[in-house]
């Protein structure tokens, strides 16, 4: 069962080159940031108290997620939209911060791999956490100008306010006790700033093919 981690900061370009890896190597693609935002819009409708983590990992226990490559499905409505708004992309990391949500999450994302086969999994800690013993590991990162201009020309908006949601979202992924965003220590570095998508992919699916001539 092959799983190829891709972890990084938001803008990144994870979702483009995880899911042009997937289509290379024949893996299916999970996006884990796609179930955060899913328990972030569950809360957001509960009402709870956002702080609240008992709260807010009761709302993710209980929330049912299906994510496949293309869709989001929480609770048996399709989300998939609603998900990438700004107001769900300002408080995911709020809510993803709270152990009880990882724990939730975790088990999920074990599980969706293990019924699907393998797969090449995006998120923040996937090389660290969730799959420490992935097949490959890839840290993908870019300068914060780079991120901010991708997320526009994905999403539109304001570049000088997604550059500040991408900013604050990254300082509370990396300084949270559990699972921070940080590479894994024996992840590849990749920084996508002044390559092409394909570049990167290739590089990628090079480093799969030599990891799998060498197990
Ligand atoms: O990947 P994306 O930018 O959609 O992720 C949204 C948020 O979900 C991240 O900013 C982070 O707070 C959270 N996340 C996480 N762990 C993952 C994937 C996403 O904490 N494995």
């Amino acid at each position: 069962m092959a799983v190829i981690a891709i972890d990084g900061p938001a803008g990144a370009g994870k979702s483009t080159v995880a899911k042009q890896v997937a289509m290379s190597t024949n893996l299916p693609y999970l996006d884990t940031g796609a179930m955060y935002r899913c328990v972030a819009h569950a809360v957001m409708q509960s009402g709870v108290n956002m702080a609240d983590p008992d709260a807010v990992g009761q709302v993710a226990a209980s929330a049912r997620i299906v994510v496949e490559r293309d869709s989001a499905e929480l609770n048996g409505v399709d989300v998939s939209g609603i998900i990438r708004t700004p107001e769900v992309s300002s408080v995911v990391s709020i809510i993803a911060a709270h152990s009880p949500v990882r724990d939730a999450m975790r088990s999920q994302q074990r599980m969706w791999i293990e019924s699907h086969g393998g797969g090449v999994v995006e998120g923040r800690d996937i090389g660290t956490v969730v799959f420490p013993h992935a097949e490959l590991k890839i840290f993908l990162t870019a300068s914060p100008e780079v991120r901010a201009q991708r997320r526009v020309s994905q999403t539109g908006g304001d570049v000088k306010e997604i550059a500040a949601n991408i900013a604050e979202r990254d300082r509370i992924d990396s300084t949270r006790s559990d699972s921070p965003l940080r590479p894994a220590d024996d992840s590849i570095l990749v920084d996508s700033s002044n390559r092409s998508i394909t570049e990167v992919v290739n590089e990628i699916v090079h480093h799969f093919q030599e990891s799998q001539k060498a197990s």
